[in-house]
């Protein structure tokens, strides 16, 4: 007997038909004697017309009351799971995030998970229930509902099966697993059936949405067995996330291709060249809770320079009034100005360690399609480039052909 942690995405509680197949599936595991938990997503396109909902009144709503609206659509859905269940014979508790209490700090719609008070959740399986809890939310220290990021019921998943000690987490989404690069963009794009956490930690955190990133981390932290799985196919073995490297088998040199569109690009422009100028643009940025990704500052020429960041596009207005408001005259900056027609491709393999020349060889693709690299980060697994928001398609198709990902 284990305890089983499954948590479905958007399109597999869809409509009610959806959510009785995947009370059917749960019903399987509980014949087999195993314990239950349900995490689920609020329906496919739920969130999105509750954002745009909050936006019809605020346009750029206030978070707290944002976080309000959005944990609704996952407070549906757990009822309506649980409801399923209980039609097939199974007993059946939901919970959202602040009855569990998961407790999170507080940055509404983007709040981390402190602590998940595990306790009635425990009671409940050995009483025989299946407990069905809310993704994406929880609670912060006073009371007030928060949200986890878009893509946030996967973290709930993999926290709750940390906090319980799951003997497995399962994420059932709309495909069968991790692939090579996103399906629906390179449809030759091969389903992996394994990718280590290092990796996979990168892919997520380059764009690959089949995982929040922070899932991943949690995934890492506590060593929870975590596999990507299709809620359409009860055949397939999905796709492991696995700790160690297999030291005998032959390392494809690029395991995955990530992308994202969702970063914007912001330049400062003839910046004195001196210390202290990059604290002085960045800390006010860090200071208004406003991520910040790749960096790039060049060497001055005449005692100025330009300084180069992204940030998510959401939040890019929001940078450039701190900007231009606090930092521009301060530092005697000629100008600031924002591009969001960006994005970003990254390859992702452990093989790079033992390979040189990857860089170039992805550089000379781009080059002979014509696309123009805005920027460029590393790591000892990764490679990043900015492109224009234009190429982005033709610049994955082209990488994963080159890196020979395709299916044969
Ligand atoms: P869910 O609603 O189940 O959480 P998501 O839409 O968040 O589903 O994530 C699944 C989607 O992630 C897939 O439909 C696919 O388009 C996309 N995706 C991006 N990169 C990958 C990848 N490397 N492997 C598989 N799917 C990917
Ligand atoms: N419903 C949330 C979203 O659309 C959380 C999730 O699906 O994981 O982002
Ligand atoms: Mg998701």
């Amino acid at each position: 007997m284990a305890l089983i942690v499954q948590k479905y995405g958007g399109t597999s509680v869809a409509n009610p038909d959806r959510i009785r197949n995947l009370a059917r599936r749960v019903a399987r595991y509980k014949a087999m004697g195993h314990k239950v938990v349900v995490v689920v997503s609020a329906m496919s396109g739920e969130t999105n017309r509750l954002i745009s909902l909050a936006k019809e009144i605020m346009p750029d709503p206030d978070p707290r009351e944002l976080d309000v609206i959005l944990s609704t659509g996952e407070q549906v859905t757990i009822g309506m799971t649980s409801l399923a269940l209980m039609e097939l014979g199974i007993k059946a508790k939901s919970y959202t995030g602040s009855q569990v209490k998961i407790l999170t700090d507080d940055a509404f719609t983007k709040a981390r998970i402190l602590s998940i008070d595990e306790g009635n959740i425990k009671n409940d399986l050995d009483n025989g229930y299946v407990v069905v809890v809310a993704g994406f939310q929880g609670v912060d220290g006073n009371g007030n509902i928060t949200t986890l990021g878009r893509g946030g019921s996967d973290t709930t998943g993999v926290a709750l099966a940390a906090a319980l000690k799951a003997d497995e987490c399962q994420i059932y989404t709309d495909v069968d697993g991790v692939y090579t690069t996103d399906p629906r963009v390179v449809p030759e794009a091969r389903r992996l059936d394994k990718i280590t956490f290092e990796e996979m930690l990168e892919l997520a955190s380059q764009g690959s949405k089949v995982l929040q990133i922070r899932s991943v981390e949690f995934a890492g932290k506590y060593k929870v067995k975590l596999r990507v799985l299709s809620s359409f196919d009860d055949e397939g073995e999905g796709t492991l996330i696995t700790f160690e490297e297999e030291k005998d088998m032959e390392q494809p040199v690029i395991s995955g291709i990530a992308f994202n569109r969702d970063e914007a690009k912001i330049t400062v422009l003839g910046v004195p060249d001196k210390p202290g100028i990059a604290y002085q643009i960045l800390g006010p940025i860090a200071e208004a809770n406003v991520d910040v990704d790749m960096i790039i500052q060049n060497t001055g020429a005449d005692g100025t320079t330009d300084f180069t960041f992204t940030v998510n596009k959401n939040e890019m207005n929001k940078a450039l009034s701190i900007l231009r408001d606090k930092v521009q005259a301060h530092i005697g900056a000629r100008e600031i100005k924002g591009d969001d027609k960006i994005a970003k491709v990254s390859i992702v393999g452990v093989g790079m360690r033992s390979h040189v020349g990857i860089a170039s060889k992805m550089f000379r693709i781009l080059a002979e399609e014509g696309i123009n690299i805005q920027m460029i980060s590393t790591s000892e697994i990764k490679i990043a480039v900015v492109i224009d928001e234009k190429y982005l398609e033709l610049a994955v198709r082209v990488l994963h052909k080159a890196f020979e990902l395709d299916a044969e």
